[in-house]
């Protein structure tokens, strides 16, 4: 019986001994899954920091910024208070990268980040959106409080920021686009597009600050259409070119033209040049349109030609023309097409695009003149060049700026001025055209200070091709018996 018992209770050890470590080992499971449950909480909070954030500068990114915003702009409706949103761009950051590396223009951005943050309050969050940009939504703040926020912030930037082991400095400053809720819009989404077409009048106005307006988004929403209906145009053959005749003061040698592009809007009527060409400089446009201008003037030319008549057609060129590699290949490929002699076009180049990149106009020039194709420096007199310089390009033709020759009759100053750069011209063994001539008092002084050729409405307007050609033939007819 004492035997059962002991083994009995030997027994009941055992069994206890077994439920201690049973009971352990739960403890340590337990303990190992709270520590994993706890490394998981860790991880998604970094991974939701990471979705939430940007990486170089720790600020919140756009979809937090979107958040917060949200929330604030909901209270803000709800307690009817005002609420502000900035949009930042740094100025001349991509030379920063350019010309200093990337690491340079990293540490320049994670110095911003920290002056702005320095000025500003914790309910408020300040953003980096990519690149330069920065954004900062400012919860109850009306306009007056947000430029005293603008001001500090424009403050922060102005101590120099210094880089490569105190080496060099660099200056910072920034342009800021302003928009107010509710005033300018209802939703986050619609604050940041007001704030951003403010930040890019700031820009191009080169203001520091610049409180949006509703004018502003019919203008960018204008021209952004109008940039499209300008490419449309290009692709479909809905620009025209009109020609300007140009006549010789001298003997009885054939007149020749000016291409100047026009373009009938479906609904807009007739944009002139001086309107739309800037425009498509901006957009990168240009090329496409020079291409079409320079392929539609080489056919005319050639039918022109083909019906006996030798004219020669000037075509205009943009200073982005200029740094497009297949500029050549296209100029000579017009030839190649419609079979023209190198003195059938001649291209216009101002001077103003010269002086923009001397170095670069200097070679393409070079190789144009290789191609034996001629080259008019255009509105001269206005792009402040060297005249030392002038000698050293390969260029043919200088036209004088129609300013100085439209102001001939009424200042002294002007005629001295034409006078001068046509003397300077032939003494470099370069033609002369006077653009502007608008009456016989133009033309004659003109004549009598021995300019070569002259343009301008005291010949004709610039026509479409039909009226070019009657006029071409009517000149012609007049002529003959020369
Ligand atoms: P531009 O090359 O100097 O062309 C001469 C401009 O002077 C033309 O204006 C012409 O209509 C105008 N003009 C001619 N004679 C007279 C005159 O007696 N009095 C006055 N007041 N004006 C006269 P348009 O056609 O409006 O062109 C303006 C500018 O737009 C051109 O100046 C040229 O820089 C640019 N442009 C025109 N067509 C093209 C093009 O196909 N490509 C490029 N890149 N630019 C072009
Ligand atoms: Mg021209
Ligand atoms: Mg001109």
């Amino acid at each position: 019986m004492n035997q059962e018992v002991q083994k009995l209770r030997k027994q009941l050890r055992t069994l206890e001994n077994k439920y201690q470590q049973l009971n352990q080992e739960v403890d340590g499971l337990h303990d190992s899954l709270r520590q994993r449950t706890l490394e998981l909480e860790r991880q998604k909070n970094v991974m939701k920091h990471q979705a939430l954030h940007d990486v170089l500068t720790g600020l919140p990114n756009r979809t937090l910024l979107e958040e917060r915003a949200q929330q604030s702009f909901q209270i803000a409706g709800r307690e009817n208070f005002p609420c502000c949103f900035l949009m930042v761009d740094l100025n001349r950051f991509k030379e920063v990268n350019d010309t200093l590396g990337y690491h340079t223009g990293d540490v320049l951005l994670q110095e911003v980040a920290q002056r702005f943050r320095l000025q500003l309050r914790s309910s408020d969050t300040l953003a980096r959106l990519g690149g330069d940009e920065f954004a900062v939504a400012l919860p109850d703040t009306n306009a007056t409080q947000a430029e005293e926020v603008i001001q500090k912030l424009m403050q922060s930037l102005t101590l120099p920021l210094k880089i490569l082991d105190n080496k060099h400095t660099i200056q910072m400053s920034a342009s800021m686009g302003v928009a107010m809720f509710p005033e300018h819009a209802q939703d986050v989404e619609g604050l940041m597009q007001c704030a951003e077409v403010a930040m890019y009048v700031a820009k191009k106005e080169q203001r520091s600050a610049v409180f949006y307006q509703p004018d502003m988004k019919t203008h960018s929403e204008a021209r952004l259409s109008l940039v499209g209906d300008l490419k449309y145009a290009i692709e479909n053959n809905g620009l025209e070119l009109y020609y300007q005749p140009q006549l010789l003061t001298e003997g009885d040698g054939l007149p020749s033209f000016e291409a100047l592009v026009r373009w009938h809007h479906p609904t807009r009527g007739m944009i002139f040049p001086d309107m739309f060409i800037p425009m498509a400089e901006e957009t990168g446009l240009i090329n496409p349109m020079t291409w079409w201008v320079l392929e539609e003037a080489a056919a005319q030319c050639a039918v022109w030609r083909a019906e006996g008549m030798e004219v020669c057609v000037s075509v205009n060129l943009s200073a982005r023309n200029l740094k497009e590699e297949s500029l050549l290949e296209r100029v000579r490929g017009c030839f190649q097409r419609y079979h023209l002699p190198p003195e059938a076009i001649v291209l216009e180049i101002t001077e103003s695009m010269l002086m923009d990149d001397p170095k670069q106009a200097s070679e393409v020039l070079h190789s144009i003149d290789a191609m034996r194709v001629e080259v008019s420096i255009d509105d001269f007199g206005t792009g402040y060049s060297s005249l030392s310089y002038l000698k050293y390009l390969k260029v043919n033709e200088l036209k004088i700026d129609r300013s100085f020759v439209m102001g001939m009759q009424k200042n002294e100053n002007d005629i001295v001025i034409v006078r001068a750069i046509i003397s300077l011209a032939h003494n470099l063994g370069l033609r002369v055209v006077a653009e502007g001539a608008e009456d016989q008092g133009d033309w004659d002084t003109l004549v009598a200070l021995g300019c070569d050729r002259v343009q301008g409405y005291f010949i004709s307007r610039p026509m479409q091709v039909k009226a070019a050609t009657v006029w071409l033939k009517k000149w012609i007819s007049e002529h003959e018996n020369i």
